[in-house]
């Protein structure tokens, strides 16, 4: 393996026992994100492409793997306190009163920038935004690495997050060095971002820790969604995009405060839709799928809760782009907890389209 010299060496694919990796294996993936190669890793939101952040070349290798616009900065991922010093400065006092209660965890803070992280990380501006995971097994490639490392999702710019071993493959296959395959991540979306850097704390992006848990500690803490059309160059804040975690399928999000209407609403869409020939699938909340019997449509099951379709999210996408359909109707949930964050990347693979249910 010459993660040095070849841009995209064979990917070497190792299983690691998420509760006790092995030390053997962790200690080749720290020396490869050392030597500025790429390894995919596990973490409790979805799985990452990780290269050492304090390497510019590594770092312009992700954006090249993922084909992602150097516009859109990446999450620099720390294993402890004593490692933020080397990535930010000036860190306001909250920031430790909330690293305390959520990290390591689902939240990234963004916070000004030190020196030595290349600025191509962050787009060239002067804040980083910085992260502890929980997973056991980033929290070993960190340990073995001893390096802060730079990981975007493992996914190709615009898909779905991977949230196993099996999607980063379909998305890198032969763009990464090695892929630590954990199983499947909890959360199943990506940690909540916090912007520390400006009058207010603002949510740039809702997430794993939900915004009720941080509001006791952040009571300004502002949030404004931004869906901004496909213009990579004119997005005033990162990630804004409209067009994100898109599958192949149409998808089409179907909202409204009376449940029942809602799915009537979905049902009339898909039976229109199988009449005219198009393939359909439903991403259907577990209690949902009733209403859809009778119709020939793919159904792929989400869980009970918030929660649970937060887990399910992603991979439902790719697995009904794998049958494969045309359309995909899914009912958003209520945005509350999670929910939020599931709404947020619904409409986001939609690229909008949104039906409203009266
Ligand atoms: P991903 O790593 O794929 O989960 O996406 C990372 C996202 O983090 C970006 O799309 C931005 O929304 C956000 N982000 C990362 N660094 C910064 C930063 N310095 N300032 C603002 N947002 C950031
Ligand atoms: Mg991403």
């Amino acid at each position: 393996m010459h993660p040095m010299t070849d841009p995209f060496p064979a990917t070497l694919i190792a299983r690691v026992d998420r509760a006790t990796p092995d030390p053997e294996l962790m200690a080749l993936a720290g020396q490869i994100i050392r030597q500025g190669g790429l390894v995919a890793f596990p973490t409790e939101t979805v799985y990452g492409l990780g290269a050492n952040a304090l390497d510019a070349a590594a770092v312009a290798r992700i954006f090249q793997a993922k084909e992602r616009p150097a516009s859109d900065p990446v999450i620099v991922h720390i294993h402890s306190l004593a490692q933020l010093d080397e990535v930010a400065v000036d860190v306001p006092p909250v920031a430790f009163t909330l690293a305390e209660q959520f990290w390591a965890g689902a939240l990234t803070l963004v916070l000004p920038r030190h020196p030595a992280v290349p600025p191509g990380i962050s787009a060239g501006r002067a804040t980083v935004a910085v992260r502890m995971p929980a997973h056991p097994v980033a929290q070993a490639l960190l340990q073995a690495a001893g390096v802060p490392i730079g990981a975007p999702s493992a996914n190709r710019f615009s898909r779905p997050s991977p949230t196993s071993a099996a999607h980063v493959m379909a998305d890198l296959n032969g763009r990464v060095d090695v892929v630590l395959d954990g199983g499947s991540t909890d959360i199943g979306i990506e940690s909540t971002i916090v912007d520390l850097t400006g009058p207010v704390p603002q949510v740039l992006r809702p997430g794993g820790i939900p915004l009720e848990a941080l509001r006791p500690l952040l009571p300004a803490l502002a949030y404004r969604p931004q869906y901004l059309p496909d213009d990579v160059a004119s997005a005033p804040a990162p990630g804004t995009l409209l067009k994100h975690y898109s599958p192949q399928a149409d998808v089409l999000v179907f909202q409204g405060s009376d449940p029942l209407r809602v799915l009537e609403a979905m049902h009339q869409t898909a039976d229109k839709y199988v009449a005219e020939g198009h393939s359909v699938g439903i991403l259907a909340q577990d209690s949902d799928a009733l209403h859809f019997r009778g119709l020939e449509v793919q159904i792929v099951l989400c869980g009970r809760d918030e929660a649970a379709f937060a887990t399910h999210l992603f991979a439902g996408l790719r697995t009904l782009d794998a049958v494969p359909v045309q359309k995909i109707l899914v009912r958003a949930p209520q945005p509350v907890g999670l929910g939020l964050a599931v709404q947020d990347r619904l409409i986001r693979a939609a690229e909008g389209h949104i039906i409203q249910v009266r």
